[in-house]
């Protein structure tokens, strides 16, 4: 099987920022797409979904085979930043941030991996953060949960390359989405966007749709020798 004969995404957090560029971009590239997310989708299937919760995720996927058939491409960009100092973290906002960022793609991969399997071809993408390559401080349960992602990324690709299916993180960096605005209002980027633009190499910030064409690039049969790998896409911050 090939994406050209079940060409079937499911996009998690495809209902904003850089999971909506990717069910955009992969809808105009000819696969079906449905998108799992807390809130409403105006891209592709949309199903209401916390991906933190296993029974919702294996109920989604459910819904998906029914609608569209087999799950061949899975990108997981669901998540939610954080921002406290380490002393003052408790235990249940540290749980929450890991059960979405990292929990969430481990329900996500294990219930769509049958298809796959079966299918004996498959696409999987992990949407980390560019946070991991440096450390970022207030931000200790982010990025321990988006680095285990990257680490979760290159065993699944050594576990399932001889199944045909690849598996790759892209880490983003500094992307204009409505987190990224967010954190800008609460001030907790360390100055502006400007101010980081000034900072990035290629002086410009990053767009949902930079995230969304090495996606693409990924899913499609050109990037199936390429798996296990930490792609960044970051304006050269933090490579
Ligand atoms: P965003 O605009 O906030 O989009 C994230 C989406 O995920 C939202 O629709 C959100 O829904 C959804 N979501 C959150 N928790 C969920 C859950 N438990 N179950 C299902 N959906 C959930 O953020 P973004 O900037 O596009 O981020 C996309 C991914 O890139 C995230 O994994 C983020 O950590 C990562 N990232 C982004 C940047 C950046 O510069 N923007 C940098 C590094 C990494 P609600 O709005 O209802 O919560």
């Amino acid at each position: 099987m090939s994406a050209a004969q079940a060409p079937t995404a499911v996009v998690t957090g495809g209902a904003s920022g850089i999971g909506r560029a990717i069910a955009q971009r992969l809808t105009a590239d000819g696969l079906n797409v449905a998108v799992l997310d807390l809130s409403p989708s105006e891209e592709g299937f949309g199903l209401t979904v916390d991906v933190a919760e296993r029974a919702q995720v294996d109920k989604a996927m459910d819904a998906v085979r029914e609608r569209f058939g087999p799950v061949g491409v899975l990108v997981n960009a669901a998540g939610k930043d954080g921002f406290t100092r380490f002393a003052d973290l408790s235990f249940t906002d540290w749980q929450r941030v890991v059960d979405i960022n990292l929990n969430g793609v481990f329900h996500c991969v294990q219930s769509a991996l049958p298809d796959m399997v079966h299918a004996r071809w498959g696409r999987i993408i992990n949407i980390s953060s560019s946070s991991t390559h440096s450390g970022q401080p207030f931000m200790a349960h982010y990025v321990a949960a988006k680095s285990a992602v990257n680490g979760l990324t290159k065993s699944l690709a050594l576990e399932l390359g001889p199944k045909g299916i690849t598996v790759n993180a892209i880490p983003p960096g500094f992307i204009d989405t409505p987190m990224l605005r967010t954190a800008e209002r609460e001030q907790q980027l360390g100055g502006t966007i400007e101010d980081h633009i000034a900072r990035t190499p290629v002086r410009r910030v990053g767009r949902p749709e930079d995230i969304a064409a090495t996606c693409s690039f990924l899913v499609s049969e050109e990037a199936g020798y390429i798996t296990g790998q930490i792609i960044g896409v970051n304006g050269g911050r933090n490579t």
